[in-house]
C-alpha cells in the first residue's frame, strides 16, 4: 500500500480568544476598526456573545462571535455555601433589575464582562458573593438609579438599612429621573 500522506491530524483551529468588549474589531470589508454594536446576544448558556456590528467607515454590518472563556470560580454565599460561578446568573440578575428601564442588553453584557474580568484579576478560587454584588451595584449606580436600588436591595449589597435609606433619599427627591443610556 502506497503511503498515504493525507492531511495531518493536527489540531483544528481553536483560535477562540476571550474578548472583553475592549479589543477593536476590524471591519471585514474596509478594515476600519471603528464600529458600533447594533445588537448583542448571549448564546450557549452565556459562553458565546454574538454581536452584530456596523462599521462607521463603510456602513457594512458584520457579526462577531466572542467566546467568553469559561471561568471556574466558586462563589461563597453569605451562608458560606459554595456555588459555581455562572455568567448567566449574573446576567439574569441584572436583566431583572433593569426591567422596563432604559438599559440596553449591550450595556448589561459589558457589566457582566467587567464582573468576570475583575473576578479573574482578583481571585484564584473562591469569590465572595458580595464582591459580585458590589461590582454590579457600582455600574448600576452610574447607569440607572432605579435599577441600582432594585439590584442592591435584592442582592443585599447594602451593609445596613441606614445605608440603603441614604442611597434612596436623593432618588426620592428627584422629580424626574433622567434616562441614562
Ligand atoms: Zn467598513
Amino acid at each position: 500500500m502506497v503511503g498515504y500522506h493525507g492531511p495531518g491530524n493536527g489540531s483544528k483551529e481553536r483560535g477562540e480568544l476571550p474578548v472583553w468588549g475592549l479589543l477593536a474589531m476590524r471591519c471585514p470589508s474596509c478594515c476600519a476598526d471603528d464600529d458600533f454594536v447594533v445588537d448583542s446576544r448571549t448564546t450557549s448558556e452565556g459562553r458565546v456573545v454574538r454581536r452584530r456590528r456596523e462599521c462607521r467607515g463603510c456602513g457594512k454590518r458584520f457579526t462577531s462571535r466572542e467566546r467568553v472563556e469559561e471561568i471556574t470560580r466558586l462563589i461563597v454565599k453569605k451562608d458560606r455555601r459554595l456555588q459555581p460561578f455562572s455568567r448567566q446568573k449574573v446576567l439574569d440578575g441584572i436583566v431583572t433589575a433593569c426591567q422596563k428601564r432604559p438599559v440596553s442588553i449591550e450595556r448589561i453584557e459589558i457589566i457582566v464582562d467587567d464582573v468576570e474580568k475583575r473576578i479573574r484579576d482578583e481571585f484564584d478560587h473562591e469569590v465572595p458573593s458580595v464582591f459580585i454584588g458590589e461590582v454590579v451595584s457600582e455600574h448600576l449606580r452610574d447607569l440607572d438609579p432605579v435599577a441600582y436600588v432594585r439590584f442592591a436591595s435584592v442582592y443585599q449589597a447594602f451593609t445596613d438599612v441606614s445605608q440603603f435609606l441614604n442611597e434612596l433619599a436623593p432618588l426620592m427627591e428627584k422629580k424626574e429621573i433622567t434616562d441614562v443610556r
